[in-house]
């Protein structure tokens, strides 16, 4: 990957690591969960304190939803990341959520904690060179097509307009099986670690798309070496107007994120050994 001038492993020695509120990423194993969508302001505060009781890091919501079809729920936009401004106030979690619009940055910044780029826009060249000029770390989803040398070279769009705080998601990718929604990539986690600095989470959720195998994919991302992972969860999931199929209800949750952590310690415990 000779092409990679910032994100590459030889361009900078030390891995990348970035402090959000009381957590630093690439240094701590950091959980990021919440609704796939902000849909209420009750269902998003609900969900969000539910997080923060388990123990998770980060609240995600997306108000800007990047459908499939164009007559499905697109979500609130700003309502809803005034919604997701007041579970902040709320529960002092740090918030995630998409753009999908190179010109909602700058002012979806004065919400986001983080902003996402997700899938289907890993490789919208305007929005990442966007998400580069701004000051908020950003979460680049690895697109559903794509190598991991194309995701890289779509960091570097946003490293060389400036902005280093880019962390990895591995969300899964189409492969010929049918029984799962996405083939969750865990080789990509160590791969990615061969090669560039910059920190990688994995995301069960829509790397599954089923909720069976959230609990075992996600522990197996621990043991993949992922710096983090990223939950769907839903106060009542059946009811969610996106993703219902994936995502977790509080109890679920607070019991997976239990298991996370305790493999996390085991884990770090026989990999410094
Ligand atoms: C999401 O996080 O809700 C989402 C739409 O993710 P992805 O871009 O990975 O499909
Ligand atoms: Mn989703």
């Amino acid at each position: 990957m000779k092409d990679l001038k910032l994100a590459s492993i030889d361009a900078k020695k030390e891995r990348t690591t970035i402090k959000i509120g009381n957590v630093t990423v690439g240094r701590d194993f950091v959980v990021i969960a919440g609704p796939c969508s902000v849909e209420t302001e009750e269902q998003t505060i609900k969900t969000a304190i539910a997080v923060k009781e388990a123990g998770g890091d980060m609240l995600r919501g997306g108000a800007f939803k990047p459908r499939t079809s164009p007559y499905a729920f697109q979500g609130l936009g700003m309502k809803g990341l005034k919604i997701l401004d007041k579970a902040k106030r709320e529960t002092g979690l740090p918030i995630v959520t998409e753009v999908v619009d190179a010109r909602d940055v700058s002012w979806v910044c004065e919400y986001a904690d983080i902003i996402q780029i997700g899938a289907r826009n890993m490789q919208n060249f305007s929005l990442l060179k966007e998400a580069g000029r701004v000051k908020k770390p950003v979460l680049l989803k690895r697109g559903m097509y794509s190598t991991l040398s194309e995701w890289l070279n779509c960091a570097e769009y946003i490293l060389a307009e400036g902005n280093p705080d880019v962390i990895l998601c591995e969300r899964g990718i189409r492969t010929f099986e049918t029984y799962t929604r996405n083939t969750l990539d865990l080789s990509i986690i160590p791969s990615s670690k061969e090669v560039t600095h910059l920190p990688i989470m994995a995301d069960p959720s829509h790397g599954t798309g089923k909720l069976s195998l959230i609990g075992p994919m996600s522990l197996a991302s621990v043991a993949s070496g992922a710096d983090g992972i990223l939950l769907e969860v839903h106060i009542d999931p059946s009811k969610a107007l996106s993703d219902a199929s994936q995502q977790l209800t509080p109890a679920a949750f607070k019991t997976l994120i239990r298991k996370i952590r305790q493999l996390k310690e085991s884990y770090d415990s026989i990999v410094n050994s």
